[in-house]
């Protein structure tokens, strides 16, 4: 993931825009597949996640629900320590503490999402049961803590001796900057469609590392950090949550899509909306996108280079480079 840290660094504004409509032509004939047999597929955000959407085939080419292919997926990062943005291992807020959000969707449109939940491993297994077993769709804090012991998750610490050892050392300036390359932003987003073509999505992060104790980022907002129309496709987001907050990426990426927009469009689409309301913010941060459609179609898109996706589809699992609005 250290692309991910260095790409932003030499950024000239002044690209803004430039070549992004020549770089539509060229490639739409690559993402836009006419072919029989574009689903099942899964895909995530960040090429690190080659595991998760193996998972989540696992699930899809035995015929299996697209929820649990995203479920599965999801839960590869949240468990795996070396991942400083997901789960276990993700690098606490300023007061040391391993805050965790995630969010998930199903075919039907059903929604369930934990955030600011502290010491539980699955985020995104405590979002499902909210979605499932609740007549809410949002659990936050010492609630959703509270809930998922119910439902027997165990407590466990998150913060392993190298996310501590990276907070100390965080702690010898205290400095907070949103800059992108500067803090770890590789929350996963999953998507997948499976053989009966179901959609579904979700979306887990520790979220900005050494925020402010109580901050909730984009991933765990419905229609912010991930969503799913099941007539129309999905879309979700990973980097400075605040600006896919005020926007309603997701959301806003699905409705492209039904307009009419191949995912990759309306992947750009939102992602012009962002730069357009928050140039200067945009400057310094980066905001990726991946989104399918109902066709088994997908795009990613995102404000700098240096994002990248992954996509399974037709037994194949391969990470491809996002296209941006802006170049180096
Ligand atoms: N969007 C997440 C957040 O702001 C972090 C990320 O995707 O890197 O919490």
């Amino acid at each position: 993931m250290n692309s991910r840290r260095s790409f932003i660094e030499k950024t000239f504004w002044g690209g803004l825009a430039a070549g992004t409509l020549d770089f539509w032509e060229k490639t739409a004939a690559v993402f836009d597949n006419p072919e029989k047999n574009t689903f099942p597929l899964a895909i995530a955000t960040w090429g690190p996640n080659v595991k998760a959407t193996a998972a989540a085939w696992e699930v899809l080419s035995k015929g299996g629900r697209a929820l649990d292919a995203v479920e599965a997926g999801a839960r590869i990062p949240e468990a795996d320590p070396k991942d400083t943005s997901v789960g276990y291992g993700g690098y606490p807020d300023r007061e040391g503490n391993v805050t965790l959000d995630a969010c998930i969707m199903d075919e039907f449109g059903m929604a369930g999402s934990v955030s600011f939940i502290q010491n539980i491993m699955h985020p995104i297994s405590v979002a499902r049961r909210v979605m499932e077993k609740t007549p809410h769709v949002m659990l936050a804090g010492e609630g959703a803590y509270h809930f998922a012991i119910s439902e027997g998750f165990p407590h466990e610490n998150l913060l392993t001796p190298e996310a501590k050892k990276a907070w100390e050392q965080w702690l010898v300036r205290s400095e907070y900057k949103p800059i992108i390359n500067v803090e770890r932003h590789d929350t996963i987003g999953i998507l997948a469609i499976d053989q009966l073509d179901r959609i579904a999505g979700a979306c887990t992060t520790s979220g900005a590392a050494f925020k402010m104790q109580g901050r909730v980022g984009d991933s765990p907002i419905i229609g912010a950090g991930m969503f799913v129309d099941n007539e129309v496709g999905g879309a979700a987001s990973t980097g400075l949550g605040e600006i896919v907050l005020r926007t309603l990426g997701s959301f806003l990426v699905v409705e492209e899509m039904r307009r009419g927009a191949h995912p990759q469009k309306a992947a750009e689409t939102a992602v012009k909306r962002i730069v357009r309301k928050y140039p200067k913010q945009c400057e310094v941060a980066q905001v990726g996108f991946i989104a399918i459609d109902k066709k088994g179609r997908h795009g990613g898109f995102a404000i700098h280079p240096g994002f990248n996706y992954v996509v399974y589809q037709r037994g194949e699992n391969k990470v491809f480079e996002s296209a941006s609005l802006l170049s180096k």
